[in-house]
């Protein structure tokens, strides 16, 4: 990731701070951006707090609860974001949003760069302030600021309970009178954040884990947990933690690991993925043939292209007997606590951007604000974003 280093500034606000926070509009989205909890503190702080009617109703956070923290429920999307100072939000806000922001509102979440680059140049065009909370350096200072890890601790645990939902066995051993029941092997490919949570639930639900990570530091991770961690002599650890490409020799070595393990396994949970690229394949479609009928596989990576080669984005396929889901936006269906983890994570980040005389910065040098400044005063002010939003013509 290139990170130009930014002084921009923004006027200082001489009025209170108003927080918006909107429903969410995309669809199957069930998060809010805060809850009532943090709401609480807001208020205290002295911020005016404005929650969207039935905002936290996919989350089962209904508006009594938020009045109760302080806050002022609005009806509508117009009335929510007149003169707001931050609008706090799950999903990037739509063109119709923009339109309604005045110049230096901002806007703080997830914005999915490369999927709203048109919404990203108009938030450009209306010099609105933009902070994209997925590129929040992934430093020990910003941990509780990483809507990335946050989420994708409720997206492990979805899939690992999907998993479960989707097989035709017990997960755990059972000794009872009508027989000895063996436990159930579950694979995880990608032990990352969301594969560490996929494994420690799977272990919960008393399965016999096994998992694989080209970064041979996740092994450590792996074993803590109680899972078997796959070897194969490969150190892929890239730049920052994250892992980097194989080789096309390192990529045959894996493909005959994985698929032996894959085809012993009675559940597989695929996370494998590169920062800016298609997410590897490591299940092609004749080692779901070699898989037992009544498998399943959970493939994480698919709205970056799948793990597996069956996988079809949002779609369920069976194939061979074995049924490939490619759920997106998992963490959504874990909506509450996903979103009282996600509203943590804004509270820490707003806790850099408003001083506790509750005057928003006039600078944004801080090395966290710098990095996850996606738009300000008119200008895109990631390097990536600013490429693609020009390639496009934008
Ligand atoms: P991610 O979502 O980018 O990828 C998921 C996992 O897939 C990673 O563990 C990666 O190594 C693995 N992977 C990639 N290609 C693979 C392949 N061909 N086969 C098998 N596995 C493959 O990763 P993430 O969950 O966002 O975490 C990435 C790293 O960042 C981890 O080391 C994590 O511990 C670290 N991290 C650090 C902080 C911090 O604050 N310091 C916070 C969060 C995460």
């Amino acid at each position: 990731m290139v990170v130009i280093m930014c002084t921009a500034t923004v006027p200082q606000k001489t009025k209170n701070v108003v927080i918006a926070v909107v429903k969410e509009q995309a669809p199957g989205e069930q998060r809010v951006a805060t809850v009532p909890e943090v709401v609480e503190k807001f208020t205290k702080s002295g911020y005016e707090v404005r929650i969207e009617h039935n905002a936290g109703a996919g989350a089962f956070y209904p508006d009594d609860l938020y009045i109760a923290a302080g806050a002022k429920i609005a009806p509508g999307r117009s009335e929510l974001l007149d003169g707001a100072t931050i609008v706090l939000c799950v999903q990037p806000p739509t063109i119709a949003d923009v339109e309604m922001l005045e110049e230096n509102t901002i806007v703080v979440g997830f914005m999915n760069v490369a999927n709203n680059l048109s919404t990203i140049a108009r938030m450009r065009d209306r010099k609105v302030t933009v902070f994209a909370l997925e590129l929040v350096p992934r430093i020990t200072r910003a941990q509780s600021m990483d809507i990335l890890s946050s989420q994708a601790t409720a997206g492990g645990y979805a899939a690992a309970i999907l998993a479960a939902g989707n097989c035709p066995k017990f997960l755990p051993m059972l000794t009872t009178a009508a027989g000895t029941i063996r436990p159930a092997t579950v694979l995880i490919l990608g032990a990352g954040v969301a594969g560490l949570m996929a494994i420690a639930t799977a272990k919960r639900l008393g399965a016999m884990v096994e998992a694989y990570d080209v970064r041979p530091a996740a092994g450590v991770q792996v074993r803590s947990l109680g899972a078997k961690f796959l070897e194969l002599e490969i150190n892929a650890e890239g730049q920052g933690g994250y892992a980097r490409e194989l080789t096309p020799q390192e990529k045959m070595k894996e493909q005959d690991m994985v698929s032996a393990a894959v085809a012993r396994a009675d559940i597989v949970i695929t996370t494998a993925s590169v920062p800016g690229r298609k997410a590897p394949v490591l299940i092609a479609r004749e080692t779901v043939a070699t898989m037992r009928p009544g498998a399943v596989i959970i493939d994480l990576a698919a709205e970056s292209g799948g793990n597996c080669e069956l996988t079809q984005r949002d779609e369920t396929v069976k194939e061979h007997g074995v049924t490939i889901m490619g759920p997106q936006n998992l963490p959504a269906r874990v909506p509450f606590h996903a979103s009282q983890m996600y509203a943590k994570n804004l509270q820490s980040f707003l806790s850099l951007l408003v001083d506790e005389a509750g005057v928003v910065t006039s600078e944004f040098t801080d090395e966290i604000l710098a990095s996850s400044l996606l738009v300000n005063a008119g200008e895109v002010h990631h390097k990536a974003t600013l490429d693609l939003i020009s390639g496009g013509k934008l």
